[in-house]
């Protein structure tokens, strides 16, 4: 729901009104941008609808809206929101490509995808130190070990990290060393573990679950959002499907429906989001016309020989030319690379 105040409303008669609906355990939420009478407001559905606002004195206007999401609107924020990684930043006018291998397996590995991605303008890196895998018998990361890899290899190169997070009790374990934590699809409707990632002062990049919808995708955010961490990047990674000649089936219709209906940027990651190595590019110039912020795309120095994802890791020379043929399509969408 929002409510726009009367123009005549002085800022007393407004405090008082907003502590009312606050003792009544609603959160109003003032709209950005030049209606500053404007407020969306969230709060038990059951207050929220029994609330007489229509005929209330100093309000002009109800909306009611169906959207269960407020913070993460672009209702509430017309305005693109650019997130801070380490400095790089995501949702602005540069298209960002954040690149590395699936799973950090050794220095001299992550080392070498570093040297790669970053020779061809990738302005981050990937690579997990935690693995979700489907088996518990497959390669599950190097944990910590790994986190003080990426952490050393990020220095050397000036490449900020993104990384995914399992389990809320090793945040202490990414501090200082991360730009970004990732929120894996597996775990998107992990409620605990979005509340810890929204009090951990860091950049959070959601993936959207495999079997959830883009709406609960905001959702997810928004209680990352409501612990005050407005440093939210969404990802496309694939959904589950009938089609079984790809490893996920990529919904770029999420990604346009999502930058309407939402200001927080939005990658794309035609990887996950494929499962093979040669529809990556392709993918990657769909994402770009759809209006995607940037890529998360897996790069190994050695795909063969991957410890994880091997199948759809770009090579270094297949990256340089994923690289060379985005540009164009990026230009075409006005950004720069
Ligand atoms: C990954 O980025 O390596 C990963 C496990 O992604 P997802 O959560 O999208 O499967
Ligand atoms: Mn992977």
């Amino acid at each position: 729901m929002f409510f726009v105040f009367k123009p005549e409303v002085t800022t007393e008669e407004r405090e008082r009104f907003l502590d009312e609906l606050r003792a009544q355990d609603l959160t109003p939420l003032a709209v950005t941008g030049n209606d500053t009478r404007a407020y969306g407001l969230v709060g038990p559905s059951t207050v929220l609808g029994s609330l007489a606002l229509d005929r209330h004195p100093l309000i002009e206007e109800v909306i009611r809206d169906s959207a269960p999401y407020k913070r993460a609107s672009r209702a509430m924020r017309p305005d693109d929101t650019v997130v801070s990684v380490g400095g790089v930043r995501v949702g602005a006018e540069r298209f960002v490509v954040i690149a590395g291998p699936c799973a950090v397996e050794s220095e001299a590995q992550l080392e070498a995808a570093a040297v790669a991605v970053k020779a061809e303008g990738a302005v981050a890196l990937r690579g997990g130190a935690y693995k979700p895998r489907t088996s518990p018998y497959s390669f599950q990361g190097h944990g910590p070990e790994a986190l003080e890899i990426l952490s050393v290899v990020s220095r050397r190169h000036g490449l900020p990290v993104v990384t995914e997070i399992l389990d809320a009790a090793d945040l202490p374990h990414f501090a200082g060393k991360v730009g970004a934590l990732q929120v894996g699809a597996r775990n998107m409707q992990n409620y605990a573990l979005l509340r810890a990632v929204g009090r951990s002062g860091l950049p959070v990049v959601l993936k959207r679950g495999l079997a959830a919808t883009a709406e609960e995708l905001l959702l997810a955010a928004e209680y990352i959002l409501n612990e005050g961490n407005d440093d939210v990047i969404l990802c496309e990674r694939g959904i589950r499907t009938f089609e079984t000649s790809t490893r996920n089936t990529l919904d770029l219709n999420s990604v346009a429906w999502l930058k309407r209906h939402t200001h927080l940027p939005v990658l794309v990651d035609p990887s996950h989001g494929t499962g093979l190595a040669e529809l990556v590019t392709p993918l990657a110039k769909a994402a770009v016309a759809v209006g995607a912020d940037g890529l998360l795309i897996e790069v190994h120095p050695a795909p063969a020989e991957a410890l994880s994802d091997g199948r759809q890791s770009l090579s270094p020379p297949a990256f340089a030319q994923l690289m060379r043929e985005l540009k164009p399509f990026v230009e075409a969408a006005g950004r720069c690379l």
